[in-house]
């Protein structure tokens, strides 16, 4: 019930308090005419880069657009914990500007988000990057596969664990859909019929880069021809020394 409840909840909310007219960061009172939907102080505190993750991946390339500094911490966490949903459009937006005419995104065919196991979207209502990764295709013209890659099992949080731990918790827990649904409206081609895919992973964050790696492996194992991470924000590990 309390479920079924949240959706007509979380709707009166925003329709007494528009989530637009509050910065996705800090939650200070803006107008529509912010980018992002970040007030002028948590915009400029953002450390924006269109930069490439560090080689030696499973993955081909990496891109990422933004430092995870706190301006970004707090809206990331805003969108994943408390219920915001609507911040994954203004992520998407600031991907879809800042990666506008780099070859080796505009190159790839599908895009793909990272996936989160069915039993924890049902208890957030909504995987973050699924929503991301659907805006980004519209803003960008490439087909969106939202079902392309499965996660078989859930994982526990794996920002304790160090990088050979991660990768024994994440081996075969993705895997690749053998029949994706084609998703309007750019309806993704069958990557198993047409020409090997060159995919677009998406996620919110990078932080060793063991999960892309996993599903890289999963994507590869079906067929993919090429495989392209491309994420919102990175840590430490992410930038290249
Ligand atoms: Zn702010």
């Amino acid at each position: 019930m309390i479920e079924r409840a949240k959706p007509a909840l979380s709707a009166a909310i925003d329709l007494l308090y528009p989530p637009a007219l509050y910065c996705i960061s800090c939650g200070n009172l803006i107008d529509r005419s912010r980018p992002y939907a970040l007030c002028d102080r948590c915009r400029h505190e953002t450390d924006w880069r269109f930069g490439e993750l560090p080689s030696g991946h499973e993955f081909g390339k990496g891109f990422y657009c933004a430092v995870y500094t706190s301006p970004v911490k707090r809206l990331v966490r805003n969108m994943k914990y408390h219920d915001k949903p609507h911040i994954a459009e203004y992520i998407a937006e600031a991907m879809a500007d800042r990666a506008a005419g780099e070859p080796d995104i505009a190159a790839t065919d599908i895009v793909v988000p990272v996936p989160m196991h069915a039993v924890k979207k049902r208890l957030r209502g909504y995987n973050q990057t699924e929503l991301i990764a659907s805006h980004l295709a519209k803003l960008l013209g490439i087909a969106y596969a939202p079902d392309m890659l499965i996660k078989t099992r859930p994982t526990e949080t794996l920002s304790t664990k160090n990088r050979d731990e991660r990768l024994l918790a994440l081996s075969d827990v993705f895997t690749a859909n053998p029949a994706p649904a084609p998703y309007p409206p750019v309806p993704a081609p069958n990557p198993y019929q047409d020409s090997p895919a060159k995919i677009l992973l998406i996620d919110d964050v990078f932080t060793t880069g063991s999960t892309a790696d996993a599903c890289t492996r999963a994507l590869f194992r079906a067929g993919a021809s090429s495989v392209t991470l491309f994420v919102f924000a990175t840590g430490a590990m992410g930038i290249k020394s």
